[in-house]
């Protein structure tokens, strides 16, 4: 194994030059304006088309996991250069592929190109540089899927998005950050997961046979039983409902979420707050829901809600086994 990081470009703002923004041809293009980049001990993988993360894809993710795959043995660690759109759930979805992670693997980004005198992206990037090969900078191993923004390292599988401008563009609601980047690194090591001892590999089971939802008053059930029409091929449901968990009590939307249910499609209640949890069964609506099979998806993020149905659809594994697996976490991506 090299002592050195390896640095994975898929896109987004922070890689971008020129003017007007292009995406970098290279790294030296990357590296022009700050030399003192050159000087970390990191190699550099460029994806053939960086994308915009908006076009994150299940095949983006899963040739990003096979590019993990292919080098894990020879890196540190590795920092992941991406869109602030998505980087919440590409992260989700790598913690749930990347098995028995023994490596950081940091995602990064910025919400101003680095070639901007006042970009936040330069700290971003030395921050996850520092983290990614921890023993060469004295920081504990973290063998987790990150996002490192600003002055917090958080669990991927646990962040939003929450600012579409400010360069606090990440949180975390629902759990601690994993670290603190102020003058020194502080990580927090009983917020980490433990080292796995099983060797690492990349499951690539996933089925984007899914779609999500968000209730809002006056939403009409009809428009919502036509997604799942007698020929749809969706196969599975995030419903972002209200508060703790609450949705509709009137028989019509009631009948609508039978209709899907009965047709073994699993459906999972997430919270369209920013931070809390699903209590079921607190009110009448979530005791009815509960009754009827839907899934409580307690303090998930909506990112990592979608993605692990995705993952989970993808094992072929029946419904009681997907609803056990929504009780649990695969990674510490939600409570219990
Ligand atoms: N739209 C961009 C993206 O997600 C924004 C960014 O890079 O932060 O790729």
């Amino acid at each position: 194994m090299k002592d050195k990081i390896l640095i994975i470009n898929t896109g987004g703002t922070i890689g971008m030059v020129g003017k007007p923004l292009r995406p970098a041809y290279n790294w030296q293009e990357i590296t022009a304006e700050y030399p003192i980049l050159e000087q970390f001990p990191t190699d550099y993988y460029q994806f053939e088309t960086l994308i915009d993360s908006s076009d994150a894809t299940p095949d983006f993710w899963l040739y990003l996991a096979q590019v993990i795959e292919n080098h894990y043995d020879y890196y540190l660690g590795f920092v992941i250069l991406h869109g602030t759109d998505t980087m919440a759930y590409t992260g989700s979805m790598l913690s749930y592929m990347l098995k028995n992670l023994g490596k950081p693997v940091i995602l990064t980004g910025a919400q101003s190109p680095m070639v901007y005198p006042r970009s936040d992206g330069l700290q971003n990037l030395i921050n996850s540089i520092y983290l990614a090969g921890h023993k060469l900078f004295n920081i504990p191993l973290i063998p987790e899927v990150c996002i490192c923004f600003r002055d917090t390292l958080l669990r991927a599988n646990r962040s939003k998005k929450t600012d579409s401008n400010n360069y606090y563009g990440f949180s975390s609601p629902n759990y601690y950050p994993l670290a603190e980047l102020g003058s020194e690194i502080k990580v927090q090591k009983d917020r980490i997961l433990p080292l796995p001892e099983e060797k690492f590999y990349v499951d690539k089971s996933l089925d984007p046979d899914v779609i999500m939802l968000e209730l809002f008053p006056g939403m009409q059930p009809k428009y919502l039983k036509a997604f799942f029409n007698s020929d749809s091929t969706i196969k599975g449901l995030v419903l972002k409902t209200y508060g703790s968990g609450n949705t509709p009590t009137n028989d019509e939307f009631i009948n609508t979420l039978k209709y899907i249910s009965d047709k073994n499609i699993p459906i999972l209640d997430v919270t369209q707050c920013v931070s809390g949890s699903v209590k079921m069964p607190l009110y009448e609506s979530t005791d009815t829901l509960s009754k009827m099979g839907v899934m409580s998806g307690s303090d998930i993020t909506s990112e990592a809600a979608i993605t692990k149905l995705m993952y989970l659809l993808g094992k072929k594994i029946t419904l009681s086994e997907i609803k056990e697996a929504f009780k649990n976490s695969i990674c510490g991506e939600q409570s219990l």
